[in-house]
């Protein structure tokens, strides 16, 4: 509680932090550090969560005893797109159920991960139960293969969650690794257009698309297509790219060099690749920096790079379609299955879309499908390798080992 109280009267100078070596805006750091101590707030209710079970006699005199108790030593290794957000998916609750953590800061992003952990010390927390270490790829490795941890929770891109996950299970570890993702929103003629539209733009170009769940296909259903691009492309023009810190600025950089050359090679490559560049981000924002405004793509094709690969960046891909049967063949072919939505004002659309859908996270009428802290974070397919997914009665049951006692006394 007192951890909690810090964060918030720290929530300025964290949102500084995350916005100066992120790049989101200011006020997208502050809602990340909500969520973040979401996550704290959950940790608030772990003694009843911690809770054993015991069924008495079961046979003369016999007693059975379910206890959860600690794994000792866990490790947490992050990616750079929520500085604050995802390493409290694992620490904060790690803890909370007793046990001590070593976290691999992401060194694109180092310094908000630093200053939680000193605000863990200056709350209270003994020293040697939150530990942070600097480094890449040699850091985390050396750190899964450590005899000590016992378990490892990884969040970051599908070619190191596949990694890490094989190097950790060889070693005889228990591990979660949440990956990449292609989120689609699948947009119904019947849906309610305007939250319909603004919630798309959001979900697509928050934090530059630098998101797990950030919206990278529409799939428009029916002949709402022509209207859906041209309002989409209208409010792509709306929104401002620039210094995050500013207050007018709607979206900052990507992060960092490499990043944006990825991403304009998507955006070249698919304008030469067939589908149509309805609006190029390339060249916005000021000078100097790793800037690149929204871009859409319309008419994609579902044997496209635009459709197949996380671009990881603020490009979207519409795929137009004729109903929602084809809507679904189009999301269910994706390797991934973080998120996907429906936009629709018809119940049966949308507990068609909730039955027959291969997505951990599904949303209706909701842009960015990210579940609150009580309940797990779930993705399917290359979205996530492992069991248990983080948060919720998941990530209790994954930072604790359950002992079973049966008892007699004569
Ligand atoms: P990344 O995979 O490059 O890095 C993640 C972490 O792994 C970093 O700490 C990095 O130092 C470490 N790392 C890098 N190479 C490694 C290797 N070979 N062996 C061991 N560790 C290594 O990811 P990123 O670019 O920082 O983050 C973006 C990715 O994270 C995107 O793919 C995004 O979808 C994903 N992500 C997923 C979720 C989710 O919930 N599924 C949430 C946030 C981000």
């Amino acid at each position: 509680m007192r951890y909690k109280v810090l964060l918030e009267q720290h929530a300025q100078e964290l949102a500084e932090s995350i916005t100066r070596e992120n790049g989101k805006t200011l006020a997208e750091a502050r809602a990340e550090i909500g969520r973040g101590i979401e996550c704290l707030d959950f940790c608030l209710a772990i003694p009843s969560l911690l809770m054993g079970r015991a069924l008495a006699d079961v046979a003369h005199g016999v007693d059975v005893e379910v206890l959860r108790v600690p794994l000792g030593v866990v490790a947490g290794i992050v990616p750079f797109n929520f500085p604050m957000m995802v390493p409290m998916w694992m620490y904060p609750l790690a803890i909370a159920c007793g046990n001590t953590v070593v976290m691999k800061a992401s060194e694109r992003v180092p310094l908000t991960l630093t200053r939680l952990a000193e605000l863990f010390l200056e709350a209270g927390g003994p020293p040697g139960v939150l530990n942070l270490l600097h480094g890449s790829a040699d850091t985390a490795m050396a750190l899964i293969a450590h005899p000590h941890v016992r378990a490892v929770s990884f969040v970051g891109s599908e070619r190191v969650a596949r990694q890490v996950y094989e190097a950790a299970a060889r070693a005889g570890k228990r591990v979660q690794a949440l990956s990449g993702a292609k989120n689609h929103l699948v947009v119904m003629p019947d849906c309610a257009w305007e939250p319909t539209v603004g919630q798309i733009l959001q979900a697509a170009f928050g934090s530059q698309g630098q998101r797990c769940m950030a919206a990278s296909v529409v799939v428009a259903v029916g002949d709402i297509a022509d209207r859906l691009v041209a309002d989409l492309k209208d409010g792509a023009d709306r929104i401002r790219v620039g210094d995050g810190r500013e207050p007018d600025v709607d979206m900052g950089p990507v992060i960092s060099q490499a990043a944006y050359d990825r991403i304009a090679g998507y955006v070249a490559r698919g304008a030469l690749g067939g589908a149509e560049l309805v609006r190029d981000g390339r060249g916005e924002g000021p000078p100097g920096g790793y800037f690149l405004g929204p871009t859409v793509f319309d008419r994609v094709s579902v044997d496209s790079e635009l459709w197949r690969d996380e671009i990881f960046g603020p490009v979207l891909a519409v795929v137009r379609v004729k109903d929602l049967d084809e809507a679904l063949e189009v999301v269910n072919q994706s390797a991934y299955g973080n998120g996907a939505s429906i936009f629709t004002q018809s119940g049966a659309h949308a507990r068609a879309f909730r039955e027959r859908v291969e997505a951990g996270m599904v949303g209706i009428n909701v842009g960015v499908p990210a579940p609150v802290a009580y309940v797990p974070f779930a993705g399917w397919k290359a979205s996530f390798f492992g069991d248990l997914h983080a948060n919720g009665e998941d990530g209790v049951n994954f930072y604790t080992e359950r002992r079973v006692i049966t008892s007699r006394f004569y």
